[in-house]
């Protein structure tokens, strides 16, 4: 397994981190199987979505506050329920295939983690199973 760390820039924020799966792809030696990409935190997720306009990040952000907003009946004490939900609409882990040793991804695609109670320092670990 290979992992990186990174620093999330805000309470909520989407970061582009398919370079990093894709050198940890790399770095695992497998030329082909499936990248399995997972987050290990209750309050972040992963996905995968547009990397060409911003906006795309922007809305999503601004959808998911709608959809679960800070301000209803949680009864989680930390204060930070709303992350939860979003971490769990989000899903923890995504997979990618992989082909020649790259990611088989769009060509408008790429890996986000999906921050929703930092900033924090968040770790993302990468398991490749052979094909
Ligand atoms: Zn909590």
């Amino acid at each position: 397994m290979q992992s990186f760390e990174l620093q999330t820039p805000g309470r909520a924020a989407f970061v582009d981190v398919t370079a990093q799966v894709q050198a940890a792809a790399r770095a695992s030696g497998v030329p082909e199987g499936v990248v399995v990409v997972s987050v290990p935190h209750t309050t972040a997720g992963v996905t995968i979505n547009e990397n060409a306009d911003p906006s795309v990040r922007a809305d999503l952000l601004m959808a998911l506050g709608r959809l679960v907003p800070a301000t209803l009946p949680f009864t989680h004490a930390e204060g930070n329920a709303d992350a939860h939900v979003k971490a769990s609409l989000m899903g923890g882990s995504v997979q990618v295939p992989l082909i020649g040793g790259r990611l088989k991804l769009g060509t408008w695609q790429g890996v986000y983690f999906c921050e929703f109670d930092g900033p924090r320092r968040r770790r993302v670990d990468v398991v490749v199973l052979p094909a």
